[in-house]
């Protein structure tokens, strides 16, 4: 029964006969909800325990008079109110210095001695001077002794260093434990080992290599590069470029070995590599064997500690140098060809430990300190150990050529979040994990919540579940579809519980079929899914499951949770993926994001995909259309109210037709126009309909037989600046016209009055613009008389110019000016009673230096 599976899992003994109290006819929820609030009980508890510390303090003290600890949070200093000369004062802890020390203003306020100035200077740990002014004897009370104060200069904190710490009874020296090292420790060691913190490229570890094996049967795997949606190839050919600056990948001509990249877009528009080997490499190597540590070690370690330091190192494993034997298999074929890598990549089935036995070789015989793969933790049992431990393992790093991502450090933390625990040496860790029982992981998602159980199966069979997570989605995660809801709920719990997960084999339980089928581990990633799925399935890929569906009956413990969520919103990192995509989608769309949202409302069988894709599809539809969506539902995601296949934007009815002639437009011929739409659009029987309109198009037949050069779409994407410009008129606002000139590459805009729009006008502003910027390879207009006038038509053949036009009749066909002048009229607008020039030239400054949404940087950046 689920209740007694739950409650013989519970961790607290306490807990276990509170709730077996309950009887027989509690319900699953009800439990829960005990079990909930009695987490919330034992946080209370602990802070219990350290008001207690606080009492203690006080009652052991031999003071005059009273004595007060106070923490003062928000900036994690600690204070402590201590009787000087029979003066109650209050300092700051700092176990970074050993000296003691007050401002001459405090001093002289309180005693009102005369100072005889000595000449003496101190320096902090990050190098900043004190000016000492004196030097003087007083009487600690609570030390019951004389300690020397150092008197600085005026407005210094007052600050208690530690040769009075340790002079300090026995309960305050347990208690300034809690290590109060100030930032300024932090930012020395930050200097110190520049080297191992700087930025400026990828590590590459000294006198170690990694070694690939394969297996005696294994035989070359070659495939061949995915298709990748064409607003993804400029930032991926970016990052190989970037890549082979750094020495981490080489361009080469053939290979025997070649795996398929899945590209993942990143929130800043910047693309992440990876490599999917999972169909190549990892079915034919022999898995080193090299063991991670047990988490029951870790905690050993760790929950001796008072303080814990965390190093993260940048970029994991690609500081790792493979060997010339491996170089050749670790190759990658991308829409720009063949690369290979010259380091370890993720995503290699061996490299954990392949990893984890070089670094903990390179760490060997530091003390307090441990290498879980990419993170290093460091801690240490008395005063003056963190330090010394952190700094000889910055030493080692530094020796190695290692490199460390500062802003993913934590120095000197009281308390440290690690395999789902907070770790502080306050808290006893009590664990009923065995490293040896097989390990299942239970995820589930409700339309507002997510749940995972991870739980072990003992000798006899059965399950015994050690930790319980929850939490609230947030309104972002809300509005996704079912599927993604069910994915977000596993990779939320394998971040949750990566250690426990990450390089063991565990079973993974879902209760929906489709993701089950997805997230197959023997499953190719397929480039048909949403780029959040596609990022997720990869990120699934490097661990160890085998995936088993059951139905949400036999599946309670972790639907009951999801369905009971702890008050807790933790948005996922990376969670704009989707967004950035989509926008990018429907920019090159002659369509605004509103407009097909707005149809798609409309549209009768779209609102119910929409619903379906949202909440699950209960039964296979008898709807002819609707059994299209049916039969791809794996693939449809809702991202901002709009519907995507895979990549691709879902068209209302209403403007499929318009769509189409779009797509039409230069006549690119039936293979061009499907792949054009398979980076953009969908629509049940779309390629059909591609083919009806070429079939009986003469000049899209030519086309396709002579593939001429000139065949270009404004849809494809424009490798650099000044490549493709959109031209388009606005106005009258102010009695004037404008015409709008918009890079496509880098947004970068320009905007000229016009005294009239005729023919002879604009070619005369453009001539100016072309001699300024250089001759672009295209221009998009739409149907304007002067851009279809014979003289333009000459101006542009004349000069290597592709004219492209909008299709005619279509609402906002030239859509990046079209939102531009939107922008640009609502900014007018606000700025009338200014000087058009100058509110021109202000509203073209901002609009240029500010980050634009799609490609994320300022025009200027990339003009
Ligand atoms: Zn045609």
């Amino acid at each position: 029964m689920l209740r007694d599976k739950l409650v013989v899992g519970v961790r607290s003994e306490n807990l276990q006969k509170r709730l077996l109290q309950e009887g027989d006819d509690a319900t699953l929820n009800k439990i829960y909800e005990i079990a909930l609030s009695y987490k919330a009980a034992e946080r209370d508890l602990l802070s219990m325990k350290i008001k207690t510390k606080y009492a203690k303090i006080q009652h052991g003290s031999k003071a005059t008079g009273k004595i007060n600890v106070v923490e003062a949070s928000e900036n994690g200093k600690y204070f402590i109110t201590l009787n000087v000369d029979n003066k109650n004062i209050q300092f700051e802890f700092d176990t970074g210095s050993c000296h003691t020390l007050m401002p001459i203003n405090l001093y002289k306020k309180l005693w009102n001695k005369k100072i005889y100035p000595i000449n003496l200077h101190l320096k902090s740990y990050s190098n900043i001077k004190i000016d000492v002014i004196d030097k003087r004897e007083v009487f600690v009370a609570e030390a019951n002794k004389s300690l020397p104060l150092i008197i600085t200069e005026a407005n210094r904190p007052v600050l208690l260093g530690t040769t009075w710490i340790k002079c300090l009874p026995a309960e305050f020296l347990k208690f300034s434990d809690i290590n109060l090292v100030q930032e300024t420790t932090c930012s020395s060691l930050v200097n110190k080992f520049a080297e191992v913190f700087g930025t400026s490229n990828v590590g590459v570890i000294k006198d170690h290599t990694a070694h690939l094996i394969l297996r005696k049967d294994a035989n070359p795997r070659f495939f061949r590069a995915r298709n990748v949606p064409y607003v993804m190839r400029n930032a991926i050919e970016k990052e190989l470029e970037n890549l082979e600056a750094q020495g981490v990948i080489t361009k080469i001509e053939r290979s025997d070995w070649a795996t398929p990249i899945v590209p993942i877009m990143k929130k800043n528009g910047h693309v992440r590599i990876c490599g999917d080997f999972k169909i190549t490499l990892n079915p034919v190597l022999k898995i080193d064997q090299y063991p991670l540590p047990k988490i029951e070690d870790i905690f050993a370690i760790l929950g001796r500690g008072i303080n814990f330091s965390k190093i993260d190192l940048s970029h994991a494993y690609l500081q790792l140098e493979l060997d010339e034997n491996s170089k050749e298999m670790a190759v990658i074929n991308t829409h720009n060809g063949l690369y290979r890598y010259n380091r370890l990549p993720f995503g290699i089935a061996s490299a954990p430990a392949i990893w984890q036995r070089i670094i903990e070789q390179i760490l060997s015989g530091i003390p307090g300190s441990l290498v879980y793969l990419d993170d290093i933790l460091i801690t240490g049992e008395s005063e003056a150990d963190p330090l010394r431990n952190l700094e000889a393992v910055l030493n080692r790093l530094n020796e190695y050529g290692l490199k460390a991502n500062r802003e993913k450090c934590n120095f000197f933390q009281e308390s440290l979040e690690y395999c789902g625990h907070v770790i502080d040496k306050m808290d006893q860790i009590l664990i009923a994990y065995d490293p040896k029982l097989p390990i299942r992981l239970s995820c589930d998602s409700s339309s507002y919540g997510l749940g995972a159980v991870l739980s072990q199966i003992d000798v006899d069979g059965n399950e015994r579940p050690i930790y319980f997570i929850s939490r609230t989605l947030s309104q972002a995660e809300k509005k996704y579809s079912q599927i993604d809801k069910e994915c977000l709920s596993i990779i939320w719990a394998l971040k949750k519980f990566n250690n426990y997960l990450f390089g063991r084999k565990f079973e993974l339980i879902t209760d929906n079929k489709p993701l089950h089928h997805i997230l197959n581990p023997k499953r190719e990633i397929s480039s048909n899914m949403s780029a959040r799925l596609q990022r997720w399935a990869l990120i699934l890929s490097s661990y160890n499951f085998t995936i088993e569906c059951r139905k949400t009956g036999d599946h309670g413990n972790a639907d009951g949770l999801s369905r009971l969520p702890l008050k807790q919103y933790e948005e996922m990192e990376e969670d704009a993926v989707n967004t950035v995509h989509m926008i990018k989608q429907c920019e090159e769309l002659p369509l605004t994001s509103s407009h097909i949202r707005r149809e798609s409302c409309k549209d009768s069988i779209l609102k119910i995909v929409y619903q379906n894709t949202l909440y699950g599809w209960k039964d296979k539809p008898s709807n002819t259309e609707l059994l299209s969506f049916y039969l791809r539902r794996e693939e449809l995601t809702v991202e901002q109210g709009i519907l995507l296949l895979g990549t691709r934007v879902v068209i209302p009815r209403k403007f499929r037709a318009k769509i189409k002639a779009e797509l039409h437009q230069g006549h690119l011929g039936v293979v061009k126009m499907k792949a054009l739409a398979r980076n953009f659009i969908w629509w049940p029987g779309i390629d059909r309909e591609i083919e009806e309109i070429t079939r009986v198009c003469r000049e899209c037949n030519i086309n396709s037989h002579t593939l001429k050069q000139e065949s270009v779409h404004r849809w494809e994407s424009a490798p650099t600046p000044w490549y493709r410009v959109h031209l388009d008129f606005a106005g009258p606002f102010t009695n004037k016209m404008f015409l709008i000139v918009i890079d496509r590459y880098s947004k970068w805009p320009e905007i000229i009055i016009m005294n009239s729009t005729t023919a002879g006008n604009t070619i005369r502003v453009l001539r100016d613009l072309f001699s300024r910027y250089g001759i672009p390879d295209q221009v998009v207009t739409d149907n304007g008389p002067q851009f279809v006038s014979e003289e333009m038509k000459y101006i542009f053949k004349s000069n290597g110019v592709h004219h492209l036009r909008s299709a005619p009749y279509f609402p906002a066909t030239n859509g990046l000016a079209e939102r531009f002048v939107q922008t640009l009229k609502r900014s007018l607008k606000n700025m009338r009673n200014e000087e058009l020039n100058k509110s021109l030239a202000n509203f073209l400054f901002t609009y240029r230096t500010v980050s634009h949404s799609s490609t994320r940087e300022a025009p200027a950046v990339l003009f």
